[in-house]
């Protein structure tokens, strides 16, 4: 069960545990979740993950694994052993490969993780796509990836914040969204280009915000926090 009311996942976009620590010992699990990447994952390693697990944090790992079916499966199985809160795979490993980590969190010992896909990467535009033979348009391609997943019996999908309104129209109240890409009026843009307010977020659909330099390297990153919770609390 989410052990946190908020909607708020940080991104611990962090080198190594040192410096992850700095930020995770000014938070509790009441005011975010937390989501950890492949660099500090393999910086790491999984027993900082069970740290944060056994602080009472949910834990998001975001490894976005894509792979034979047989070795997701054990993947998923390794991660739902961690007690981690979700954890994700990418889309265009195919049906197969997403009922086995389907199968995997539904065989899960500990509590069932959330499980979530990937559709396109925000980093790959049509012509990217294209160099890989993939014609159809990047919403189609979304829409038809988010379909498929969401047959295979996913919970929900990461997506921007601009594709959200359109998944929730077609795909109803029941998927989670996940969406990056969130930047608080008044704060940086950093590398993202497509950005939308928390509030917007959550208005147009989406489930979790997932947010990292705008809170991580803000000077106050609690009142940061704090600010965005507020804001989203009657919406
Ligand atoms: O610091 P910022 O808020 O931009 O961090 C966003 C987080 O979401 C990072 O961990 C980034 O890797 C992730 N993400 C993203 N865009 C995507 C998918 C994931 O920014 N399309």
């Amino acid at each position: 069960m989410k052990q946190t009311q908020s909607r708020i996942i940080v991104a611990l976009d962090y080198q190594d545990s040192n410096q992850a620590d700095l930020f995770v010992k000014t938070v509790t699990p009441e005011h975010c979740a937390l989501k950890v990447g492949k660099e500090l994952f393999t910086s790491a390693g999984p027993q900082f993950v069970e740290r944060l697990v056994s602080q009472g944090f949910d834990v998001f790992l975001d490894l976005k694994f894509h792979d034979i079916p047989h070795t997701v499966n054990k993947a998923i199985t390794a991660a739902c052993n961690l007690g981690v809160w979700m954890v994700n795979v990418h889309a265009l490993g195919g049906r197969e490969m997403l009922l086995a980590a389907k199968e995997a969190v539904d065989s899960c010992s500990a509590q069932r993780p959330l499980l979530i896909a990937v559709s396109v990467l925000t980093s790959m535009n049509q012509a990217a796509l294209s160099e890989l033979g993939i014609d159809k348009p990047v919403a189609q391609l979304v829409s038809d990836l988010t379909q498929l997943s969401l047959d295979c019996g996913l919970d929900g999908m990461v997506c921007s914040a601009r594709e959200v309104a359109e998944l929730r129209q077609k795909f109803g109240a029941k998927p989670i969204f996940v969406t990056p890409g969130i930047r608080p009026t008044g704060s940086e843009n950093n590398d993202q280009h497509r950005i939308m307010t928390p509030e917007q977020a959550i208005q147009t659909g989406s489930s979790f915000l997932v947010i990292g330099r705008p809170i991580t390297q803000h000077e106050h990153p609690t009142r940061a926090l704090q600010q965005i919770n507020q804001s989203l609390a009657n919406l």
